[in-house]
């Protein structure tokens, strides 16, 4: 069974139980729990006999040629993450958006077609315009919520269909399940950016997915430190994915692998105090006066609601905020003054941020929409008490309303 350990030989592993457990190896070094840190370009054969087979070998366990393409610290995070992913096999790279790049050139050539979530990560969406497009490849971006229509939208030549879910600053959930049968149907791959739930309470390969990426940088770090891109998937795949990793030279380097791995270890716990701490924040946000709206899938209120009591066990520390209009002098005064709050790029570390965003400004379907709306906020929940951080942001609309 795909992404299942198993312990006394039957019992699948729960998923703490597999978080902790996946990836180690001790009893090849001496004991140690975690795994030694190799540093290596250069890897040795002793005869030429051994340097010709381990070539003809490359990609199979405990197999190490090059620096490029991995040594035994890396192997261990990639086995930690396609058990927690529930993938077959994953590869890391230096950044998340490395593994987005590296996932989709895998599959691309000059002629085809990609269908693109509207509500993706913004550099993705440059990718696709900036890059892609000098390289004959067109992107055609798709409404979050379209559902079975996306085969509306599949041409002939259309070889990804991309999700993101929920969609970066404004948080909308895709029915994965429908769009990937919609697409397999027509032989397109199925990918999806599952950076929100970084594999703990979303699991796309049972939804139907045959390539995630992670930035890892974010939850699988999870102590601001690290830059690092996970891409999951399924045995079909793997071998072009990892070639197309290594074509690009998208490799990582082993302290950053040992420190991402370090982080995931403590994902579990970790992932359930952003969730309680998102939702408190949220839900007391909800009764603010100054608010419009929250964009959080596990509000009741949200319009995501049901499809996320579908498909997710949880929600992570990252939300949205719409206000009521308010001007920049105002906003600025309620930023400035945020004691707990960073403002600041990425998220998923322990500690609390908020960043002032413009949803329209990266939309071209649903850009109306966002259009009419007050200055949206998004915050990202870390692990300090909630009550300090609903503290700080109550003085944060006191000088909001101060400065309006
Ligand atoms: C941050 C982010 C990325 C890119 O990851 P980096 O490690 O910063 O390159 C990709 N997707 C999503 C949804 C992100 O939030």
């Amino acid at each position: 069974m795909r992404g299942h350990l198993f312990y006394s030989d039957c019992e699948p592993m729960k998923q703490d139980t597999l978080i902790t457990t996946a990836g180690r190896d001790p009893e090849s070094n001496h004991g140690i729990v975690n795994p030694p840190v190799y540093h290596a370009s250069t890897i040795i054969s002793s005869t030429l006999a051994e340097f010709r087979e381990l070539r003809t070998r490359r990609g199979e366990k405990d197999v190490f040629t090059y620096g490029r393409h991995g040594t035994p610290t890396h192997q261990a995070l990639e086995t930690a993450a396609a058990a927690l992913l529930g993938g077959d096999r994953s590869v890391c790279l230096g950044s998340g958006l490395a593994a987005i790049n590296a996932a989709m050139l895998a599959f691309l050539r000059s002629g085809d077609h990609v269908l693109m979530v509207d509500t993706v990560y913004g550099p993705t969406r440059g990718f696709c315009d900036n890059f892609l497009g000098r390289f004959g490849v067109e992107t055609t971006y798709y409404d979050p919520t379209i559902g079975a229509d996306i085969k509306d939208l599949i041409q002939g030549n259309t070889k990804i269909v991309y999700m993101e879910s929920p969609g970066s600053l404004t948080f909308e959930l895709q029915d994965v399940r429908v769009i990937a049968d919609e697409a397999h149907k027509r032989d397109c791959v199925v990918m999806i950016d599952d950076t929100w739930s970084s594999g703990v309470f979303f699991k796309p390969f049972e939804h139907g997915v045959d390539v995630s990426v992670i930035a890892a940088t974010k939850y699988i770090v999870g102590h601001s430190d690290v830059m690092m891109g996970i891409i999951t998937t399924t045995d079909e795949y793997w071998e072009r994915i990892k070639r197309s990793a290594a074509a690009l030279g998208a490799s990582s380097g082993p302290d950053d692998v040992y420190l991402a791995l370090r982080g995931m270890r403590t994902i579990g716990v970790r992932m359930r105090q952003h969730h309680e701490n998102g939702l408190k924040l949220a839900q007391w946000l909800e009764e603010r006066p100054e608010v419009d709206r929250v964009l959080h899938p596990a509000l009741s209120s949200n319009p995501h609601n049901e499809l996320w009591k579908r498909d997710f066990t949880g929600a992570c520390g990252l939300f949205g905020v719409v206000l009521k209009p308010y001007p920049e002098v105002a906003l600025a005064a309620m930023l400035d003054g945020l004691e707990l709050y960073g403002m600041g790029a990425s998220w998923g570390g322990f500690e609390s941020l908020i960043l002032l965003t413009n949803p329209a400004s990266t939309r071209t379907v649903a850009k109306d929409q966002w259009e009419k709306d007050g200055p949206t906020l998004r915050i990202h929940a870390g692990l300090e008490d909630p009550e300090d951080l609903i503290a700080d942001l109550k003085k944060g609309f006191e000088r909001l309303n101060a400065n309006s």
